[in-house]
């Protein structure tokens, strides 16, 4: 029986903290390479592949619901024997011995020689009526994941950073119409990426206006907007509205300091090493220009690979390996 008030402590060597697909990616190379891996989750594994209904460009699979493929992930992880535990991390932090200390919600305390976050982000939502509805059934985040499922049709983009700006002109390869709608008479991207927004003959801006509510049946069929320098409110037909208001992404856990790019995002090497020694990152949390499963997957994949020299080294200390 432990102390009373004596906090209870578990140790790894690595914790990944994240099940989405780099954390289970992660996961199944520690456990393939026989590491004695932990991997904290706080909700259902699968991460952003939870809210997305079709995924048509994972190489080697055609056509996949993305819970199907988080299911899929998880098994093949755990069938090399990973362990995975549902806890919340709140906290990370280094510790004077070169160990980290991560502690959870559910107040277990786990210690591990290394670190692999995985933990993602989120897209920022407009909270209005219908999102949720319709989210994967015309509501989407990511244009690359979903652009090519509106070839043809009328769509909507909410923002006007570079992010709206950018992808909804990058829409326009696949949609025959992108109504621009911005809250504000002006944009706040990049004047390059506004340049292609006026200049693209498929494009319209709606300015000063939000969206209300988006409506359909069985699908997103038209948004209702609102002026808001006017309150005049009006209909506007669309299959498609891409939502591109902010990423947060989920890199709060960390208690020390963590390089990071203006957005907040880790700063890594191309090995997926961060600031801290024994602290790697993959995925949706890393800065980079492109955030998607296949590049999730790599992040991973490295990480892990990284994680394992890192600890081989702490083990074996460079100059106990040159002198044997
Ligand atoms: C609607 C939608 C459609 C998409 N479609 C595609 C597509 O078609 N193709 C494509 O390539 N990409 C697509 N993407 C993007 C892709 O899903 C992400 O790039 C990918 O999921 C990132 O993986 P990740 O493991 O880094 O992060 P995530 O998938 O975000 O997973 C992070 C995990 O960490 C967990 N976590 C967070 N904080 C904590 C904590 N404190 N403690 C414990 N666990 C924690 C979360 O619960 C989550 O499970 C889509 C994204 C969305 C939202």
């Amino acid at each position: 029986m432990p102390d009373e008030g004596k906090e209870v402590e578990r140790r790894h060597e690595l914790i990944i903290v994240g099940a989405g697909p780099a954390g289970l990616t992660a996961g199944l190379y520690a456990a393939r390479g026989e590491l004695d891996a932990l991997l904290l989750e706080s909700g259902l594994p699968g991460g952003q592949l939870l809210l997305t209904d079709l995924i048509d460009d994972y190489p080697g699979v055609e056509e996949v619901g993305g819970p199907e493929l988080a299911d899929r992930m998880l098994k093949h992880a755990t069938k090399f024997g990973l362990e995975v535990e549902t806890a919340t991390v709140n906290a990370i932090k280094k510790l004077e011995d070169g160990d980290f200390r991560v502690t959870t919600d559910e107040g277990t305390v786990f210690r591990a020689r290394a670190i692999v976050l995985t933990a993602g982000g989120t897209a920022t939502k407009l909270g209005v009526p219908g999102e949720d509805e319709f989210a994967g059934k015309g509501v989407s985040y990511c244009a690359l994941c979903d652009g090519a499922f509106f070839k043809g049709e009328t769509i909507a983009v909410a923002g006007g950073g570079d992010a709206a700006t950018e992808e909804g002109d990058f829409l326009t390869r696949f949609a025959e119409k992108v109504y621009m709608i911005h809250r504000r008479d002006e944009f706040r991207a990049q004047k390059i990426f506004q340049h292609r927004v006026f200049e693209n003959p498929k494009m319209e801006v709606i300015w000063d206006t939000v969206v209300e509510e988006v409506l359909g049946d069985s699908g997103m069929e038209r948004l209702r907007l609102k002026n808001v320098k006017t309150g005049d409110e009006r209909f506007l037909d669309a299959t498609g509205l891409f939502v591109f208001i902010g990423f947060r992404p989920n890199t709060g856990l960390m208690e020390d300091h963590v390089d990071h790019d203006e957005a907040g995002y880790f700063i890594t090497d191309r090995d997926m090493r961060t600031s801290i020694p024994g602290l790697f990152v993959a995925g949706d949390v890393r800065s980079q220009m492109t955030r998607q499963i296949t590049t999730a997957v790599g992040d991973a994949t490295t990480a892990v690979i990284t994680a394992e020299k890192y600890l081989k080294e702490l083990a074996e200390p460079a100059h106990e390996t040159a002198k044997t």
